[in-house]
């Protein structure tokens, strides 16, 4: 009780620590290296070592979810590319194609930044959301001359069938 930890007190604790982290080599052979008892290397591992092993493995957590949104986002950019350029041709079924992209990619989203996790409404804020409506009206607005495409991106877009929503 009250002893001091060897290691903790080490000049060299954050090599040590982090060659604990990495798990590369033994606990006998990093006490070796540092001059410390594997008792004592040991013990700094089971009672020091985690809040720092914690903290780094949720900076690598936080580090993935950020990349894995940045990745979502791009290809978010990239179907409503896809989508403009299929609206622009004409081309119905690659609109469609786009638009059921973009909807898994935004909740994929919602899902990776974690809005959805906890809180189920967010899944009816976001066919809310102005982004989401803009589109859905855009894309309606592409379908007029294909009725048949129109009905189906209709039960896509979860309105209800028949809708005569944008007739002139
Ligand atoms: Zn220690």
């Amino acid at each position: 009780m009250g002893r001091v930890c060897t290691v903790c007190r080490h000049p060299g604790r954050g090599a040590i620590d982090a060659a604990l982290v990495a798990g590369d080599a033994s606990l006998n052979k990093i006490a070796q290296q540092y001059g410390v008892s594997s008792y004592a290397l040991r013990r700094h591992r089971d009672r020091h070592l985690s809040p720092a092993l914690a903290a780094l493995r949720e900076a690598e957590e936080a580090e993935r979810e950020a990349s894995l949104q940045q990745r979502i986002e791009r290809l978010i950019e990239r179907a409503e590319r896809l989508l403009r350029a299929a609206e622009e041709d004409g081309r119905a079924q690659a609109a469609l194609a786009a638009v059921r992209e973009l909807r898994s990619l935004l909740e994929l989203l919602g899902k990776a930044s974690g809005e959805l996790n906890d809180r189920p409404q967010v899944t009816v804020n976001l066919m809310a959301s102005p982004e989401w409506l803009q589109l859905r009206s855009a894309l309606l607005g592409a379908l007029l001359p294909f009725p048949d495409a129109r009905v189906a991106a209709a039960a896509v877009l979860e309105l209800p069938a028949g809708t005569d929503e944008g007739e002139p």
